[in-house]
Order: structure tokens, then C-alpha cells, then sequence
């Protein structure tokens, strides 16, 4: 495979290599990395490489840099099943995944994005107009919203991982369809698994699903409940919110829980570090 994103890579490892041989200093090594960028015309989105070899990408529309990783770079031939991916695998096989129908009508599939070892993960529903255009979730006007309510507890979004319970558009933003979430179920399986956080936020009702079948999200949200050695807490949707503002205090007052949600998993992981979290869950749905 030879592609702009090779030999991208290539001209980083020089730099870099410059550095290690006491050429530059690091300083100036991250200086140049700084300038470098890569410019992939398919999509408009812009690349960069941190010193630290991490990939980053800036979508067209959006003045965020973001970790990701070029699909560019995985040979769709070598993808393992989903069970046995690592998150830039399930980027590259969530972009071209025709499981469902969804997939008909997407302009950008919407894997998730966040630190791979995020203490928090939160789930909504699926892409919409802005996260199909940019393949980034909660970049609309929810995503303003949770970047807010995440700024009241001191994180960035950044901190968090975001992703969702289908990654392609459900056309004119209508709710998912049952088979439509079977379908994509195994790749948020596989990073929640991969990430393993501490803290499961499901916005809205479909992700809370996963947890509460058939559950009530105005009887439920932000109560905790413990699924192995990590705590699930279901909260109203940014966009429910958004629309009656009548949610927006629990909203509010629900994510300023999870600082003390975030601790109170870190302690069962000290006591019981044996306990696996996805069997436990397994166990309890049982
Ligand atoms: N709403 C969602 O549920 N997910 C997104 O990614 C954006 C809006
Ligand atoms: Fe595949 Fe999920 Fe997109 Fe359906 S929504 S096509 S299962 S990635």
C-alpha cells in the first residue's frame, strides 16, 4: 500500500529522527511537526502528527483538532472480526460497513471519537446533519450543549469519549429501527470493551436501552447502577433538552454528578479488580 498518508508518515519519522540523533532539539522537532500538515482532498479534512506518532485530524467546517487515525492506513483485507478489533480498526470497518441500511443514505459514517482509555464514556443516538458532513459525533447544537455541561465539572470534551448506539444517519433524523442498532451493536460492544470506562452516560433513550430495557428516562435519570465494576448512568438527551427546556436542570444537575460517579467506579476497581465488567453485565442481564 503506498499512499500520501505513507509517506506522510515517512517525512514525521525523519523529523523525528533528526531529533534523536541530536540534529534539532525537541523543540524544534514539535515545532516543525506543528507546520506539517496533510491535506486529503476525498473528504477536505486536514492532517497532523503529533511527536508522539498519534494522528490527529481537522474536518472541513470545523476548527478542532482531533485524534483519529487514517483509514488510509488499514488494509481493509487484514480487519480482524469486530470482537478482535482495536478502535482504529473499528474507524476503518465503520466507514465502509454496509450491515445495515443506514448505510444507504450516510455521507460520513461516525465512528466515535476520545481518549482510547477514557474514565468516561458517553453514548447518544446516532450522527446528524453536522456529525454525517464531518464523521464526528455531537458537533451540532447538542454538541455545544454537552461541551457545556461537560465545562461545569471541569472536563473538555476532549476528556471523554463520545460515541453512539448507530454511526451512520438515520435519514431525516428519524429514531434508529430495531434492526438497525442490532446491526451496529457490536462495534460499540467491542469499544466499550476496548476503552473500558469507568462511567457509561447513555443520552436519550435508545442508548439507555442497552442497560434498562423499556425503562422510563424521566424515572431513571441520574440514578447509577452498577454493571460489574462500572457504573451506568442514564441522563436525558442534549437535543430533549434543548427542545424542552423544561429537562434542562436535570440535565444539568445529573452530569454534575459524575465527578463523584467517576470516583465512586475507581474505588470498586480497587476493591474487585478481578471482576470484568462486560461479563459482569452479561451475568445481570441473565
Ligand atoms: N445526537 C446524537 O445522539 N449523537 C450525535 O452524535 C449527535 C447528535
Ligand atoms: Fe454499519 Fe452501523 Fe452504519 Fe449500519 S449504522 S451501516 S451497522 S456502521
Amino acid at each position: 500500500m503506498s499512499n500520501k498518508f505513507i509517506e506522510f508518515q515517512k517525512e514525521v519519522e525523519t523529523v523525528k529522527a533528526r531529533c534523536d540523533q541530536g540534529e534539532i532539539s525537541e523543540a524544534e522537532r514539535d515545532k516543525i511537526l506543528r507546520h506539517m500538515k496533510l491535506q486529503d482532498e476525498a473528504w477536505g479534512d486536514t492532517w497532523m502528527m503529533s511527536p508522539k506518532g498519534e494522528w490527529f485530524r481537522k474536518a472541513k467546517g470545523s476548527s478542532r483538532w482531533v485524534r483519529d487515525y487514517p483509514i488510509a492506513l488499514i488494509d481493509p483485507a487484514t480487519l480482524p472480526p469486530i470482537s478482535e478489533m482495536d478502535l482504529p480498526q473499528i474507524t476503518r470497518a465503520v466507514h465502509d460497513c454496509t450491515r445495515c441500511p443506514l448505510h444507504e443514505g450516510r455521507l460520513r459514517a461516525v465512528p466515535g471519537e476520545g481518549p482510547p482509555q477514557a474514565d468516561i464514556m458517553l453514548i447518544g443516538e446516532g450522527p446528524g446533519f453536522n456529525e454525517d458532513k464531518q464523521g464526528r459525533p455531537f458537533v451540532g447544537a447538542s454538541g455545544k450543549f454537552l461541551e457545556e455541561l461537560l465545562g461545569n465539572i471541569g472536563y473538555k470534551r476532549e476528556d471523554v469519549f463520545i460515541a453512539n448506539v448507530v454511526k451512520c444517519r438515520p435519514p431525516g433524523n428519524r429514531d434508529p429501527q430495531p434492526d438497525e442498532l442490532a446491526a451496529c451493536r457490536d462495534y460499540l460492544d467491542r469499544q466499550i470493551e476496548l476503552v473500558n470506562p469507568k462511567v457509561i452516560v447513555t443520552l436519550g433513550r435508545y442508548s439507555m436501552y442497552r442497560y434498562f430495557p423499556g425503562a422510563s428516562i424521566t424515572k431513571i435519570h441520574g440514578q447509577a447502577k452498577r454493571f460489574g465494576n462500572r457504573l451506568i448512568v442514564p441522563m436525558f438527551h442534549p437535543a430533549a433538552a434543548l427542545h424542552q427546556p423544561k429537562w434542562r436542570p436535570a440535565l444539568i444537575e445529573d452530569f454534575n454528578k459524575l465527578p463523584q460517579f467517576v470516583k465512586e467506579a475507581q474505588a470498586f476497581y480497587q476493591a474487585s479488580p478481578e471482576i470484568d465488567p462486560d461479563s459482569a453485565q452479561q451475568l445481570s442481564l441473565l
